[in-house]
């Protein structure tokens, strides 16, 4: 056991939950060694705060678990914590329409760096550091002592800049025949566990995609942005879309995009798809006057391409505004972002500032951020990254 001193004017954010261990808190940050140490955080009198584990992530040092001082760390306190979440999921586990979603969400629901997803019978963990990583065994064991298991894989994000590891990703069970087809809200999707660091659908955005298909697919066209596999465009055609634009710069998106179609028997060949940067496909948009009724905007806080990087924090006001200039009047934008650096009012006054600049008239017609699924710590809000603003670009004058 480690004890690690707190400063003073920390002291009591700690000793009422705060979940999150970050630098300026710590008066000796050197003595922080062994990833996975459990430590005592105490005031500067010695006094005890809270019990946690030492684990570097791109921007803490370890997580708090307990206020506890009589609670131990150990097989049963993972077992007690992913329990509580499997209990919190029950209506998510009985969904005919839904198989797939998030069980465990990090410090929402008592362990900071680790996820697990659902995904129709297989489970996913993922640790955000060496430190939790330390844990595998026991959430390992936790998982298949607590539910029906075919098998779990893992994802390790504790690379430099908290980048993905590349290997095997399976752990135990029985190997899945990927992809397999998981369901959302009844549509279908392709996905595989155990290539890279993403799995073909981005569960935080569930209802969004629910959304769009409901309210403003039938009869529109759409462009879908930084598409991906297309799961925005299998959702707006499933709602009666006209016609969708699926653009991303990866090569694996064409055939993807194509399987998740295919998989909903939809039929790709009405549809576009195609292989190039976002930035090019609005200069050759607006060179052949090709306008929308939906533009869908949801690209990676960072992404770096032959010709240009792309940061949200710098350039989601130009993102907007090449977007606005390509929607129809009436026609509504989807702007998203998981960028953890600001806040949604913040977000919507880079949207106001997109469309000051344009010239254009527009009106917020809804907003969303994280699901029920995704559970957040009520001190450390932060957690609550995805922002998604439903914006009507009015008629001019
Ligand atoms: N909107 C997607 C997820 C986007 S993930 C969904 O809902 O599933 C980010 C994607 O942006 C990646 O597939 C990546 O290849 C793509 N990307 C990054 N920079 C790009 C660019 N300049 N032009 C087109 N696609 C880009």
């Amino acid at each position: 056991m480690t004890q690690v001193k707190i400063k003073n004017k920390f002291a009591n954010k700690f000793r009422n939950g705060y979940p999150h261990l970050f630098k300026e808190a710590i008066v000796d940050i050197d003595q922080l060694q062994e990833e996975g140490t459990i430590i005592d955080l105490v005031d500067q009198h010695d006094q005890f705060l809270g019990r946690g584990y030492y684990g570097r992530e791109n921007k803490g040092y370890g997580w708090l678990l307990t206020n506890d001082k009589d609670e131990k760390i150990n097989q049963s306190f993972i077992i007690q914590k992913i329990s509580a979440a499997l209990a919190r999921r029950s209506n998510f586990f009985s969904s005919q329409v839904t198989t797939a979603f998030r069980v465990f969400n990090g410090e929402g629901d008592g362990i900071g760096g680790l996820t697990i997803d659902y995904y129709a019978d297989y489970f996913l963990m993922t640790f955000y550091s060496d430190g939790i990583y330390q844990f595998k065994e026991m959430v390992v064991n936790a998982i298949q002592q607590l539910t029906v298991c075919k098998a779990i894989y893992e994802k390790k994000r504790f690379d430099a800049g908290g980048k993905y590891i590349d290997d095997d990703d399976f752990v135990t069970g029985e190997r899945a025949n990927f992809p397999i087809i998981i369901k959302e809200n009844g549509i279908h999707f392709a996905v595989d566990l155990n290539d890279g660091p993403m799995t073909g659908l981005f569960l935080d955005q569930r209802e969004v995609r629910q959304r769009i298909l409901e309210q403003y697919a039938a009869g529109k066209t759409v462009l879908n942005t930084f598409s991906y596999t297309g799961a925005f465009s299998v959702y707006a055609t499933m709602g009666g879309a006209e016609k969708t634009v699926s653009v991303d710069l990866a090569n694996r998106s064409l055939p993807k995009t194509i399987e998740q179609f295919q998989v909903n028997d939809l039929d790709y060949t009405k549809h576009e798809i195609r292989t190039m940067d976002v930035f090019n496909y609005f200069n050759y948009a607006v060179k052949n006057q090709l306008t929308f009724d939906l533009v869908i905007l949801d690209p990676p806080s960072f992404a770096r391409s032959k010709k240009r990087t792309f940061s949200v924090a710098k350039d989601y006001v130009s993102l907007l505004k090449d977007a606005i200039a390509i929607t129809k009047e009436q026609g509504v934008i989807v702007a998203s972002t998981n960028f953890s650096g600001f806040n949604i009012e913040k977000f919507k006054e880079k949207i106001a500032k997109a469309f000051r600049e344009t010239d254009e008239q527009y009106q917020f017609v809804e907003t969303f951020q994280l699901p029920e699924d995704f559970r957040y710590h009520p001190q450390f809000k932060e957690s609550n990254y995805l922002k998604v603003v439903f914006i009507k670009k009015l008629t001019n004058g």
